[in-house]
């Protein structure tokens, strides 16, 4: 082939996949500089009151990197408490794995999936780790010995201790991953809720407290051949009134915000989960995460969109469901390119929004009805695909639910095996099915999975044995039941390696 033309292709899918030379280039400069990685925790802090709050130093770091709104899980998964949320930024991985469900820590499998800073002291003993809390469960039982230093900061010094010493080692030593947790915000929320002023004036104090550490940083005099990701983070929200621990929505809101060399300035990102704290800094160490750690985390610095996300800038606000607010966007039945929905055999009626095949997000769907499990839903991202039996039945309709979600036709060679990945969760009732089938070159298709009972959030991996002489595969995710349950779908991808 041609170089001119094959540079050419290079260019046209690198400005597919949204990278611009810019942050390329940066990259490239980057490499020759020490990596370095300062993770703040902000207790119970909501990014909604940061954005009422006089907090310029974390106004900048929005405008100077990404922001990220999310959310966790609730009940049953695990309560919206800081043991399981400050353990799942911390891992990596969701409470399902870490298995911390309160803040007693009990039952805890950080042996199996331990803190950030261990991962980094078990692949790169020479790098310098350090973590600060200012509560003392985190320093004391998440973050394990093989950290080289753990400080708990006296109760009677609170976040002021917590600031002063993360600034003396910031300034004065040469840590490469550093974790800071500052407490107060929460406690404001506890005493006068996030709609009070006391909650603002908290998230000043820890602005200030936030931008002791950052200028602490950049004066550092080695700062210049240095390349530092800075992340901001929290744990849960709070009520207006105040308290956490239940499955409403400003209970389940975290966020990121994070500046790095990749990050592009201002940006908005809707795909980022909280486990990808832990999975960012070791990415940006260098350190290769391996398949069998079993994360959940994903490096913000390496995203990876699905059709479905596509969709974003199309979602709708409500139709017929009054309980979802009227500003929430939302949800389309229009697929993404190349994806279709064959409705031919759906009753008729019923609750507009879930009638066949839905794309739709976390913050939409679980506010059609709390506590059915839907916030259980953590490892889909963005826009996701759902088929939702027992909200379509909440109106009056004829017939069954009966709708199949089709694919693209893949590109597949014949003979070879290929690896189809999805992201799931399916809650059932009977007589409810759920059926992945795989049709080669528009042939008959044939059932690869079929869900009859339920399945917590999970990443699916099935092989297929391709046909030899097969060129396309169509994937189809057929739904059929009634006022029952639900079926997530996300991420699909087919592969052969
Ligand atoms: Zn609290």
């Amino acid at each position: 082939m041609p170089s001119r033309i094959s540079r050419r292709s290079l260019l046209l899918s690198a400005a597919a996949a949204g990278v611009s030379a810019g942050p390329l280039a940066t990259v490239a400069r980057a490499a020759t500089r020490t990596p370095k990685v300062l993770v703040i925790g902000l207790d119970g802090c909501l990014l909604s009151r940061i954005k009422d709050a006089d907090a310029p130093n974390l106004d900048a770091l929005m405008a100077a990197g990404l922001t990220a709104p999310s959310s966790i899980y609730a009940d049953p998964l695990a309560p919206t408490l800081s043991g399981p949320g400050w353990s799942t930024v911390i891992t990596g991985v969701w409470s399902d794995k870490h298995n911390v469900k309160d803040n007693t820590f009990s039952g805890n499998k950080f042996t199996q999936y331990p803190d950030f800073l261990t991962r980094i002291e078990t692949a790169e003993p020479a790098l310098a780790t350090y973590a600060v809390s200012s509560w003392a469960p985190l320093t004391d039982t998440v973050f394990s010995s093989k950290v080289d230093t753990r400080v708990s900061t006296p109760s009677a010094e609170y976040d002021t201790g917590t600031t002063s010493r993360a600034v003396a080692r910031l300034t004065t030593g040469d840590p490469d991953a550093v974790f800071v947790q500052l407490d107060n915000i929460d406690h404001a929320g506890h005493s006068y809720g996030a709609a009070s002023q006391q909650y603002l004036d908290a998230i000043h104090t820890a602005d200030t407290q936030v931008g002791s550490m950052v200028a602490a940083v950049r004066s550092r005099a080695t700062y210049g051949s240095e390349d530092w990701l800075i992340m901001i983070t929290a744990d849960h929200g709070h009520t207006d009134a105040g308290g956490h621990g239940g499955s409403s929505a400003p209970e389940r809101q975290t966020f990121l915000i994070a500046t790095g060399p990749t990050l592009a300035a201002g940006s908005t990102r809707c795909d980022v989960k909280m486990p990808d704290v832990a999975a960012s800094a070791l990415a940006h160490l260098g350190i290769a995460l391996d398949p069998a750690w079993d994360l959940d985390g994903r490096p913000v610095q390496q995203p990876l969109p699905d059709d479905f996300d596509t969709l974003r800038g199309q979602l709708r606000t409500r139709t017929d469901e009054t309980g979802i607010g009227a500003g929430v966007q939302g949800f389309t039945h229009t697929p993404p390119a190349g994806w279709s929905v064959d409705n031919s055999a759906m009753g008729t009626g019923g609750i507009t929004e879930w009638r066949g095949w839905s794309f739709t997000t976390d913050e939409f769907w679980t506010a059609a009805q709390r506590d059915q499990q839907r916030e259980s839903n953590v490892r889909a991202r963005n826009v996701f695909a759902v088929a939702d039996g027992d909200e379509w039945s909440d109106k009056s309709l004829t017939g069954g639910f009966d709708s199949t979600l089709i694919s693209p036709a893949y590109q597949v060679t014949g003979g070879r095996a290929a690896t189809l990945t999805y992201t799931t969760y399916y809650r059932h009732e009977s007589p409810q099915k759920g059926e992945v089938l795989v049709s080669y070159d528009g042939g008959t298709p044939v059932a690869v999975k079929t869900y009859t009972a339920d399945v917590p959030s999970r990443t699916e991996t099935v092989t297929l044995q391709v046909p030899s002489g097969a060129t396309t595969a169509r994937i189809r995710f057929r739904y059929t039941g009634g006022n029952n349950w639900y079926w997530v779908i996300d991420g699909v991808r087919l592969t052969q390696p």
